[in-house]
Protein backbone atom coordinates (compact mmCIF):
# COMPACT_ATOMS: atom_id res chain seq x y z
CA UNK A 1 0.00 0.00 0.00
CA UNK A 2 1.33 3.66 -0.64
CA UNK A 3 0.76 6.78 2.15
CA UNK A 4 -1.72 8.23 0.32
CA UNK A 5 -1.83 11.79 1.94
CA UNK A 6 -0.67 14.65 -0.03
CA UNK A 7 -0.32 18.20 0.37
CA UNK A 8 -0.32 20.74 -2.21
CA UNK A 9 -1.07 24.63 -3.35
CA UNK A 10 -4.65 25.09 -1.49
CA UNK A 11 -6.02 27.17 -4.18
CA UNK A 12 -5.25 24.93 -7.02
CA UNK A 13 -6.39 22.00 -5.22
CA UNK A 14 -9.57 23.06 -4.13
CA UNK A 15 -10.26 24.32 -7.91
CA UNK A 16 -9.11 20.66 -8.66
CA UNK A 17 -11.53 18.87 -6.35
CA UNK A 18 -14.57 20.93 -7.38
CA UNK A 19 -13.71 19.81 -11.16
CA UNK A 20 -12.92 16.70 -10.13
CA UNK A 21 -16.50 16.29 -8.36
CA UNK A 22 -18.43 17.87 -11.35
CA UNK A 23 -16.77 15.31 -13.31
CA UNK A 24 -14.15 17.09 -15.54
CA UNK A 25 -12.83 14.30 -17.64
CA UNK A 26 -9.20 16.86 -17.41
CA UNK A 27 -9.65 17.08 -13.46
CA UNK A 28 -10.40 13.39 -12.83
CA UNK A 29 -7.21 12.15 -15.24
CA UNK A 30 -5.15 14.77 -13.27
CA UNK A 31 -6.16 13.12 -10.07
CA UNK A 32 -6.06 9.48 -10.93
CA UNK A 33 -2.73 10.66 -11.87
CA UNK A 34 -1.53 11.86 -8.22
CA UNK A 35 -2.20 8.20 -6.52
CA UNK A 36 -0.40 5.17 -6.99
CA UNK A 37 -2.68 2.86 -8.31
CA UNK A 38 -2.00 0.63 -5.19
CA UNK A 39 -2.94 3.55 -3.14
CA UNK A 40 -4.85 3.09 -0.25
CA UNK A 41 -8.73 4.79 1.60
CA UNK A 42 -7.20 7.37 3.57
CA UNK A 43 -10.56 6.47 6.34
CA UNK A 44 -10.10 2.50 6.09
CA UNK A 45 -7.10 1.69 4.44
CA UNK A 46 -8.89 -0.42 2.11
CA UNK A 47 -7.23 -0.25 -1.56
CA UNK A 48 -9.07 2.88 -2.86
CA UNK A 49 -8.97 1.18 -6.72
CA UNK A 50 -9.68 2.99 -10.08
CA UNK A 51 -12.96 4.59 -9.13
CA UNK A 52 -12.03 6.43 -5.86
CA UNK A 53 -13.52 9.48 -4.52
CA UNK A 54 -11.54 12.39 -3.32
CA UNK A 55 -11.56 14.15 0.14
CA UNK A 56 -9.93 17.80 0.10
CA UNK A 57 -9.84 20.43 3.03
CA UNK A 58 -6.95 22.73 4.38
CA UNK A 59 -4.33 21.23 5.80
CA UNK A 60 -4.71 21.97 9.80
CA UNK A 61 -0.85 22.95 9.87
CA UNK A 62 -1.14 25.46 7.35
CA UNK A 63 -5.08 26.10 6.45
CA UNK A 64 -4.08 29.43 4.29
CA UNK A 65 -2.13 28.18 2.07
CA UNK A 66 -1.99 24.31 2.41
CA UNK A 67 -4.22 21.72 1.65
CA UNK A 68 -4.19 17.80 1.98
CA UNK A 69 -5.85 15.77 -0.40
CA UNK A 70 -6.35 12.11 0.03
CA UNK A 71 -8.18 8.97 -1.75
CA UNK A 72 -11.32 7.84 -0.46
CA UNK A 73 -12.10 4.09 -1.42
CA UNK A 74 -16.18 3.30 -2.96
CA UNK A 75 -17.67 2.70 0.45
CA UNK A 76 -16.21 5.30 2.57
CA UNK A 77 -17.50 7.27 -0.29
CA UNK A 78 -20.82 5.88 0.28
CA UNK A 79 -21.35 6.67 3.73
CA UNK A 80 -23.35 9.71 4.48
CA UNK A 81 -22.06 12.94 4.76
CA UNK A 82 -21.71 13.68 8.05
CA UNK A 83 -21.14 10.31 8.90
CA UNK A 84 -17.94 10.33 6.51
CA UNK A 85 -16.84 13.76 7.86
CA UNK A 86 -17.17 12.75 11.34
CA UNK A 87 -14.68 9.83 10.20
CA UNK A 88 -12.24 12.17 8.23
CA UNK A 89 -12.49 14.11 11.22
CA UNK A 90 -10.70 11.73 13.97
CA UNK A 91 -8.52 10.65 11.29
CA UNK A 92 -7.33 14.43 11.04
CA UNK A 93 -6.87 14.43 14.80
CA UNK A 94 -5.03 11.49 14.79
CA UNK A 95 -2.79 12.61 12.01
CA UNK A 96 -1.96 15.92 13.71
CA UNK A 97 -2.36 15.22 17.21
CA UNK A 98 -1.23 18.82 17.84
CA UNK A 99 -3.88 21.14 15.89
CA UNK A 100 -6.29 22.55 18.12
CA UNK A 101 -9.51 19.86 16.50
CA UNK A 102 -11.42 22.92 16.68
CA UNK A 103 -9.62 24.61 13.90
CA UNK A 104 -10.63 21.39 11.51
CA UNK A 105 -12.72 22.53 8.77
CA UNK A 106 -14.39 20.55 6.52
CA UNK A 107 -15.30 22.03 3.23
CA UNK A 108 -18.92 21.50 2.00
CA UNK A 109 -19.62 22.02 -1.90
CA UNK A 110 -21.68 25.14 -1.60
CA UNK A 111 -18.43 26.61 -0.74
CA UNK A 112 -16.45 25.13 -3.65
CA UNK A 113 -18.84 26.18 -6.16
CA UNK A 114 -17.93 29.94 -4.98
CA UNK A 115 -14.39 29.67 -6.48
CA UNK A 116 -13.40 31.45 -8.57
CA UNK A 117 -13.20 29.33 -11.52
CA UNK A 118 -10.45 30.19 -14.54
CA UNK A 119 -12.01 27.93 -17.17
CA UNK A 120 -15.40 29.72 -17.34
ZN1 LIG B 1 -12.44 3.54 2.67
Amino acid sequence: MTDSLLSAPLRPALALYRDFVRGDPAAVAEVRGLFAADAACWLCAAPAGNDFGLYVTEDPVAPTTTAMIAPLCARCMSLPTLQRWNRIRKMVIATFPSVNPRNIRMIPMAALRRLPCPNG
